[in-house]
C-alpha cells in the first residue's frame, strides 16, 4: 500500500454534493484497483458552511485543507441567497478566492476535450473538429493585469475620471508557469503554443523571451509563439492544431472560456489550480468549471463527469498517479462511447444515446474502471 493521500472534499452548494458523491464513488474504485490509500474527509463550504458555522469557509474547513494534500472542490454560491449578504462574505469570494490566495495557487489548468461521439454538442461544424478536440489551457493565476499595482480610479475633476490597471510580470513568475506548461505538454502530444502580445506589450516581449529560454530545457516539446488575437481566431478556425496553450492571467481567462465553449457543456469541464510542490506532492484545488446549477440541483440531472475528471486531474497533478488518472479518463470515454448521456449532452437525433441521471453516470464510470 502506498503513502496515504489526504483529500479534503468540499462539496458546497447546489449540484455540488450530488456530483461530489459520484466523484468519490469513482475514486474509491480507482483506489482499490491501483492499491492507493486515499483519506477523503468531507467539510462544509459555501452556503453549507454559512449554515453550519456562520462562514463560507469555516475555520474547521480551512484547518482541514491545511492538513490535506489536495482539495476536491464542488461549487459554491446560490443566486437567490448571495445578494442577501455583503459581497466580501459571499461564497465565491469568501471561500473560493480565499482558498486560491491562502494556498498561492498560481497555475490554472483547464483541459477541453470533445470526442467524436459528442460532436453535436460543439458549436463548430463537424469538419472543423477533426478526430476530436483535446486542448489544455495553462493559465497564470496570480500575476499580470488582475493584480498589478497601481490599480485605481482617479478623479480628474470636471466629472472626468481615469482608471488604471497595471500589467506586471517578473521572470520567476513566467518561468514557473512555463515549467508547468512544458511538463504538461511532455505527458501529452508534446506541443506548446505560448500566447502573448509581443508586438505591442513589454510584458509580451519578456513573456516570449522567458518562455523560449525555459523551452530549451524541454527539447522534446515543440514550442511555437502566437499573438493572442490570432490565438482567439485559431481556436474557432482550427482548434485541433492546439495541444497545450500557455497564457498569462488575462489572456488565459478569456481563451480558456472560449476553448471551453468547444466542449459543448460545462458538465464536461474539469479544472485544476496548482500551488507549491513539496517532495512528490503538488498542492492543488480541483473543481468543475461550472457553478452550482440551481436550476437542476437535487434532481439527479447534473452531469457528474466534470467533477469525476477533476478527481482524475488530482490523481495526476497532485499525486503523480498517472495510471489511475488515465483509467478514469478511459472509463469516461467508454461510457460516452457506449451512449450514456446526462441531459446537457443528450441529443435525440443520436440513435445510440441513452439518457441517464447523475448517479447512473457515476456508477457506469466506476464500473468501467473495475471492468
Ligand atoms: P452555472 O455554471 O451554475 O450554470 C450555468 C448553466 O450550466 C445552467 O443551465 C446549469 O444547469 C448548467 N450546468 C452547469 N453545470 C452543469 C452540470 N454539471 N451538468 C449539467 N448542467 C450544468 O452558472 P450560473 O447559473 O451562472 O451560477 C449559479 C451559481 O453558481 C451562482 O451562485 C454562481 O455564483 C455560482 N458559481 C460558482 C462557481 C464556483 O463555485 N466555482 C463557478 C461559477 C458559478
Amino acid at each position: 500500500m502506498s503513502k496515504t493521500l489526504r483529500i479534503a472534499a468540499l462539496a458546497g452548494d447546489g449540484i455540488g454534493p450530488e456530483v461530489m458523491r459520484e466523484a468519490i464513488k469513482v475514486l474509491r474504485v480507482a483506489e482499490k484497483k491501483f492499491a492507493l490509500s486515499l483519506q477523503i474527509t468531507a467539510a462544509a463550504v459555501g452556503w453549507a458552511g454559512i449554515d453550519e458555522a456562520g462562514k463560507a469557509l469555516p475555520d474547521a474547513t480551512l484547518e482541514l485543507c491545511k492538513k490535506s494534500d489536495a482539495i476536491l472542490f464542488g461549487s459554491v454560491g446560490l443566486p437567490d441567497r448571495d445578494p442577501t449578504i455583503p459581497k466580501e462574505e459571499r461564497p465565491e469570494r469568501a471561500a473560493l478566492l480565499r482558498l486560491r490566495k491562502e494556498f498561492s495557487l498560481f497555475a490554472n489548468l483547464r483541459p477541453v476535450r470533445l470526442s467524436r461521439a459528442l460532436a453535436h454538442a460543439c458549436p463548430l461544424q463537424a469538419d472543423r473538429q477533426g478526430d476530436g478536440i483535446d486542448i489544455l489551457v495553462v493559465r497564470e493565476l496570480t500575476g499580470g493585469m488582475y493584480f498589478g499595482q497601481p490599480k485605481k480610479t482617479e478623479d480628474l475633476g470636471d466629472g472626468k475620471r481615469r482608471a488604471i490597471d497595471t500589467m506586471v510580470y517578473t521572470t520567476p513568475e513566467i518561468e514557473r508557469i512555463a515549467h508547468v506548461g512544458f511538463r504538461a505538454a511532455r505527458s501529452r502530444r508534446k506541443r506548446l503554443t505560448s500566447i502573448d502580445k509581443a508586438n505591442v506589450l513589454e510584458n509580451g516581449i519578456l513573456w516570449r523571451e522567458v518562455v523560449t529560454q525555459v523551452g530549451k530545457e524541454y527539447p522534446d516539446v515543440a514550442l511555437e509563439h502566437m499573438f493572442v488575437d490570432n490565438g482567439a481566431m485559431q481556436l474557432m478556425l482550427r482548434p485541433t492544431q492546439f495541444d497545450v496553450m500557455l497564457c498569462e492571467n488575462m489572456f488565459g481567462d478569456i481563451l480558456s472560456d472560449e476553448a471551453a465553449a468547444l466542449a459543448g457543456s460545462l458538465g464536461m469541464l474539469p479544472s485544476a489550480s496548482l500551488g507549491t510542490t513539496s517532495g512528490e506532492l503538488t498542492f492543488g484545488v480541483y473543481e468543475p468549471a461550472g457553478g452550482t446549477a440551481p436550476d437542476i440541483a437535487g434532481k439527479n440531472l447534473a452531469n457528474p463527469l466534470a467533477q469525476i475528471l477533476s478527481a482524475a486531474m488530482m490523481l495526476e497533478f497532485s499525486f503523480g498517479e498517472q495510471k489511475a488518472a488515465t483509467a478514469i479518463h478511459d472509463a469516461v470515454a467508454r461510457v460516452i462511447d457506449d451512449g450514456l448521456r446526462t441531459g446537457d449532452i443528450y441529443s435525440a437525433t443520436d440513435p445510440k444515446a441513452k439518457k441517464v441521471g447523475t448517479q447512473e453516470m457515476g456508477t457506469a464510470v466506476a464500473a468501467a474502471i473495475s471492468g
